[in-house]
């Protein structure tokens, strides 16, 4: 077999994907056997995939995001903020709030808000404690969430930064 980019060379390998010949040249440009198509196909899979994991880090991000800020103005705007303390007590309570979905949907993967706590018989009493408890667990998966969302989207696109870098998209 012949290396498919360069006719006179005899191939030493294959192409891993698609089979064509590689002479000792073209073997050696990636780390494994990959014909340059192939290569350039695969790096731009991984791109795509990588921008799609972005995207849902990036809409973690959202709800903290929006929550936060309005959950602050709708204190101020309710007269809740007159000095330091009042204002500190503002931030706590708009960031619980800015949390509380994390905490929800974590509580989520355990217990239904409807029919999950089958100690207690009451609807509203399941959703109350369900509430609750969301913001209880919010306080830490919340923060823990936006940390790894985080980390994630800069990991990500560095990652993707390396394969552009790398020239073959
Ligand atoms: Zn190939
Ligand atoms: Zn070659």
């Amino acid at each position: 077999m012949k290396c498919a980019e360069h006719i006179a060379q005899d191939a030493v390998a294959t192409c891993q994907t698609c089979g064509r010949g590689l002479c000792t040249e073209c073997t050696s440009i990636f780390d494994r056997p990959l014909c340059e198509p192939c290569a350039r196909q695969e790096n731009r899979s991984a791109i795509a995939h990588n921008e799609k994991l972005i995207g849902s880090a990036k809409r973690t991000l959202v709800l903290p995001a929006i929550l936060f800020p309005v959950g602050l103005t709708l204190l101020i705007a309710n007269g809740a903020v007159h000095d330091v303390s009042t204002f500190f007590r503002a931030v706590v309570l708009a960031g619980l709030l800015a949390m509380t979905p994390a905490g929800w949907s974590f509580l989520n993967r355990y217990f239904t808000p409807g029919g999950g706590y089958i100690f207690l018989t009451a609807r509203w009493l399941n959703a109350f404690l369900h509430l609750t408890l969301s913001v209880l667990l919010g306080i830490v998966v919340g923060p823990y969430q936006i940390w790894v969302s985080i980390r994630d989207i800069a990991e990500l696109r560095r990652i993707n930064a390396g394969i552009l870098a790398g020239g073959y998209v």
